[in-house]
C-alpha cells in the first residue's frame, strides 16, 4: 500500500463474486488517484462492528450490498434523502468521520434506461421482486411517473405491500402490490409495457430458471433484467426471441458503480473503463482472485464453436453439449438481440446487414476468453476472419455440416430464420449462399462433423467423442 492511499471497500456477505473491486480499481487506475477498493465479507452480525471499524480506520468509501442494504442505515450518521425514500443505502461516503450514505442504485437503474432511450413516463410497468434491487428500481419508476405493480412470492407479500405503499407517497396512480403467481403473472402482463426483474432468479448458477413463462413475453414490451451473471439470462433469451426489447443489468451495474466513484472521489467517473473491466471480469468467469498463471491457464481451448449454415442444428447440438458437459451455453444471436435490443430480423430491416456483422464482431470479441462455453455462432460468423481468430483463441472450432438438399428440405419444412435472404423462399438464392459459404466452414474448422444422417443427440455425442480426442492430440 502507498502512503497516504485512500481505501474503499465493500461489505456484503457474499462478496467473492463481485465485479467491484475489478471495476474501481480500473477507474481509480485510469485517473491515475491513489485509492484502493477492496471486497470484504460481512456477516450479519459483524456488521456493527465492521461500520465501527471502518470509522476507526478512516476507510474512505463503503459500497453495500446483501444482506446489509437495510440495516446499514441505522449504523450511519446521516442518509441523503432520495435513499431515505427508496429506504436502502448502497454507498458510504466517510466526510471528515461523518458516514453518510446514499443509494446509487436508483440512478443506475435511470441512466441504465436512459443509455436506451427509454422514458418510463406513464408506462405500465411490473416488478418482480422486493428486494434490495426492487426498493431503488421501483422507486425510480414510481418517481419518474410510472404506473407500477410490484410483485413477490406470497410468503412476502407482505415486503411489496409495504414498498408499495411507501411509494405511492410520490405517485398520483396507486403503487399495487400482488402475489407472484401465474394468475397474476398472466392478468398483469397482458397490459405490461416495461417488465422489470429484480429477483435473484436466474442468477448463475440457476441460469435456466424463469419467472415468466414464454407465451406471456410480446413484441410490444421492454424487458429489462437486473442480472447480468450471466448477461444473457432465459428471460432476456425468451423476450428476444418473442421480439421484445431486452436489457440486462450490466448498464446498471457499470452506473450505481460510476455514481459511487463519483461520490468518493469528486471527479467525473471514467464509464468505459469502468464498462470494459466489468465485463473482462464476467468473462474471465469467476472474479475471485487467481494468478496470472492460473488466468493464462484458464484460457486454454476448452470451450468449443459451432458453426455451419442455417439450418445445421447448431443451437440445438450446443444445447444438448451443454447439458452433457456442463459446459456453460452461448448464443451468439441472442447475445446480438440483448445487446441490441431488437430481433434480428428487426435489425436486418432497420439497419442492414452491415451493421449486423458489425455486431457480430462486437459479440464474438465479448465472449472471447471465456472458459468452458458451447458456442453457437450465427452462420455468417465466417465472413469476417477477425471473429475466426478470437473463437480459435478460446475454442475449438467444429464445423456442423449437412448437405445441401438436407438443408433445403429443412428450409422448406421447419421455421428457420434466415434474415439474411432477399426472398425467405428463393432456394437458388439459400443454394448459392451455401455454395460461396461452405469452403469457409470447411477452411475454418478444426474439426468437421458431417450430421447429415444423425439426430442432434448422436451429432453431439460425435463432437464430444472427437473433442476429448483432438484435446488428447493437441
Ligand atoms: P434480495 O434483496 O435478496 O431480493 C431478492 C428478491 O428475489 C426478493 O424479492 C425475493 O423474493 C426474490 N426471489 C428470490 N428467489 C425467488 C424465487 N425462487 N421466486 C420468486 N422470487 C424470488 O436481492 P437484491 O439485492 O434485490 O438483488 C436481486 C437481483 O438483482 C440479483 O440478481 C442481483 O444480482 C440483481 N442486482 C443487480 C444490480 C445491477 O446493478 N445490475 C444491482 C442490484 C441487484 P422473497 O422476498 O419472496 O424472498
Amino acid at each position: 500500500m502507498k502512503p497516504g492511499m485512500k481505501i474503499c471497500a465493500l461489505f456484503g456477505d457474499p462478496v467473492e463474486q463481485s465485479l467491484s473491486p475489478d471495476m474501481h480499481n480500473a477507474a481509480f487506475k485510469d485517473k491515475g488517484i491513489n485509492y484502493l477498493y477492496i471486497a470484504s465479507r460481512v456477516i450479519p452480525s459483524s456488521l456493527k462492528q465492521a461500520i465501527e471499524g471502518s470509522r476507526a480506520l478512516g476507510i474512505h468509501g463503503l459500497n453495500i450490498t446483501i444482506p446489509h442494504k437495510v440495516s446499514v442505515m441505522e449504523l450511519l450518521d446521516e442518509i441523503d434523502e432520495a435513499s431515505r425514500q427508496i429506504g436502502a443505502v448502497n454507498t458510504v461516503v466517510n466526510e471528515g468521520g461523518v458516514l453518510k450514505g446514499y443509494n446509487t442504485d436508483a440512478l443506475g437503474f435511470t441512466k441504465a434506461l436512459e443509455s436506451k432511450n427509454i422514458n418510463p413516463r406513464g408506462k405500465q410497468t411490473v416488478v418482480l421482486g422486493a428486494g434490495g434491487a426492487s426498493m431503488a428500481v421501483s422507486y425510480a419508476l414510481v418517481t419518474a411517473g410510472a404506473k407500477v405493480t410490484i410483485m413477490n412470492r406470497l410468503a412476502h407479500l407482505d415486503a411489496a405491500s409495504r414498498l408499495a405503499s411507501r411509494l405511492s407517497v410520490f405517485s398520483n396512480d396507486p403503487v399495487e402490490a400482488v402475489a407472484l403467481n401465474s394468475d397474476n403473472l398472466e392478468r398483469y402482463l397482458a397490459t405490461t409495457e416495461l417488465l422489470v426483474n429484480a429477483t435473484s432468479v436466474g442468477m448463475y448458477p440457476g441460469e435456466s430458471r424463469s419467472l415468466v413463462p414464454t407465451h406471456l413475453l410480446r413484441q410490444d414490451m421492454i424487458v429489462f433484467d437486473l442480472i447480468y451473471n450471466p448477461l444473457q439470462t432465459k428471460l432476456l433469451s425468451d423476450a428476444a426471441q418473442a421480439g421484445a426489447q431486452t436489457i440486462n443489468g450490466l448498464e446498471m451495474l457499470v452506473w450505481q458503480g460510476a455514481l459511487a466513484f463519483e461520490l468518493w472521489t469528486g471527479l467525473a467517473p471514467p464509464i468505459g473503463v469502468m464498462r470494459s473491466e466489468a465485463l473482462k471480469t464476467l468473462e474471465e468467469g469467476s472474479p475471485a482472485r487467481t494468478s496470472p498463471r492460473a488466468t493464462r491457464r484458464k484460457k486454454a481451448r476448452n470451450s468449443v464453436a459451432l458453426i455451419g449454415f442455417m439450418g445445421a442444428g447448431k443451437t440445438t447440438v450446443a444445447r444438448i453439449i451443454s447439458a452433457k458437459t456442463g459446459k456453460r451455453l452461448v448464443e451468439m444471436d441472442r447475445l446480438i438481440e440483448i445487446n441490441a435490443g431488437e430481433s434480428i430480423p428487426k435489425i436486418f430491416s432497420a439497419k442492414g446487414e452491415v451493421a449486423f456483422r458489425e455486431m457480430e464482431i462486437e459479440v464474438t470479441r465479448e465472449i472471447a476468453g471465456i472458459n468452458n462455453q458451447v458456442v453457437s455462432c450465427g452462420g455468417g460468423v465466417i465472413l469476417n476472419k477477425i471473429n475466426i481468430d478470437r473463437l480459435k483463441e478460446f475454442a475449438v472450432v467444429v464445423y456442423l455440416e449437412v448437405n445441401l438438399d438436407e438443408i433445403m428440405k429443412r428450409m422448406q419444412s421447419q421455421q428457420i430464420e434466415k434474415p439474411v435472404l432477399r426472398d425467405e423462399n428463393d432456394l437458388d438464392e439459400v443454394k448459392e449462399l451455401f455454395e460461396f459459404r461452405e469452403p469457409f466452414y470447411k477452411a475454418y474448422a478444426d474439426i468437421t462433423i458431417n450430421s447429415t444422417l444423425l439426430t442432434a443427440e448422436e451429432a453431439a455425442e460425435e463432437i464430444i467423442t472427437r473433442l476429448a480426442d483432438y484435446e488428447l492430440r493437441n
